[in-house]
């Protein structure tokens, strides 16, 4: 079944080899709709790093010479094109090309068992599976990660590649990829499509379905709390105090005082016969 794919002529391929797998392939491998050979082109502005020519079909070689003529791309911010197995290689390292620009054409070159191209996608300076890519942009990380704080409301992302979209919801545009053990502060919640999500920044949601996310609601710092208890417990003590010292003053000589509560119901008002006054702050 043939897919949307921008770095061939004819806009659609067919995928002989997915990324990964038991053999670790490093690249998607991809011919044109209907098993046919197409002109290969750049998947986004960059400029040329890389370039292999002269090589012919040399099965079983390793490194740099497996993939026969090739053209490496940068990108910038970490993310790097590289098509392989080429026929022929249109373009010099140094040189600027737009996105759909020609840069070769579809061969047999390298450790290749057929005319096709070898893809490969790098993300962070680390080769990432192209089948997300074929049709659609490099994503760039603006929204930098931040550390663990628990005055803030965090949540850590527990899976590679989840997608950071425009609004809460999957049909909002992907705008960046989430990479695994990153951690973001977070600003409002919402449910729908039996998804939570997070909000974390100016139109950027997470969603949160199956422990894709851990969730660090904020929490009180803990030697703020501690404090308060203290204080509660200082206030206790004080209260403790004056009852018993008015206890020791109505046992000492009882009958020389009266012990009033104070129209401000916070003192203990005692007042002597001889109309001598003493006043006892409560708390
Ligand atoms: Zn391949």
């Amino acid at each position: 079944m043939a897919v949307k794919c921008r770095v061939l002529k004819g806009g659609y391929c067919e995928i002989t080899q997915y990324y990964g797998g038991s053999n670790n392939h490093l690249g998607i491998d991809i011919v044109g709709k209907n098993y046919t050979i197409d002109t290969v082109l750049a998947h986004t502005e960059g400029t040329v790093i890389y370039t292999q020519t002269g090589q012919s079909n040399n099965q079983g070689s390793t490194g740099n010479a497996s993939y026969g003529n090739f053209v490496k791309i940068n990108h910038g911010s970490g993310w790097f094109t590289l098509y392989a197995h080429l026929d022929r290689v249109n373009v010099k390292v140094g040189d600027k090309v737009t996105k759909g620009q020609v840069i070769g054409y579809m061969g047999n070159t390298g450790n290749s068992y057929g005319a096709h191209l070898h893809f490969e996608v790098y993300k962070n300076n680390a080769r990432t599976n192209p089948l997300n890519y074929l049709d659609a942009d490099l994503l760039s990380s603006t929204l930098k990660p931040v550390t663990r704080d628990e005055n803030k409301d965090q949540l850590k992302v527990n899976v590679n590649d989840l997608r950071i979209r425009t609004g809460p919801s999957t049909t909002s545009s992907i705008i960046e990829l989430a990479t695994e053990n990153s951690i973001y502060n977070y600003y409002e919640t919402k449910s729908s499509e039996g998804y939570t999500w997070y909000r974390i920044d100016d139109n950027k949601w997470l969603a949160n379905k199956d422990n894709w996310c851990t969730i660090y609601p904020k929490t009180q710092p803990i030697d703020n709390e501690e404090k308060l208890k203290e204080e509660i417990k200082n206030l206790q003590s004080k209260i403790k105090q004056l009852e018993e010292e008015n206890e020791q003053l109505k046992n000492n000589n009882i009958s020389d005082y009266k012990i009033f509560v104070a129209p401000e119901s916070s003192l203990y008002y005692m007042e002597l016969e001889e109309n001598q006054q003493l006043f006892y702050k409560k708390n």
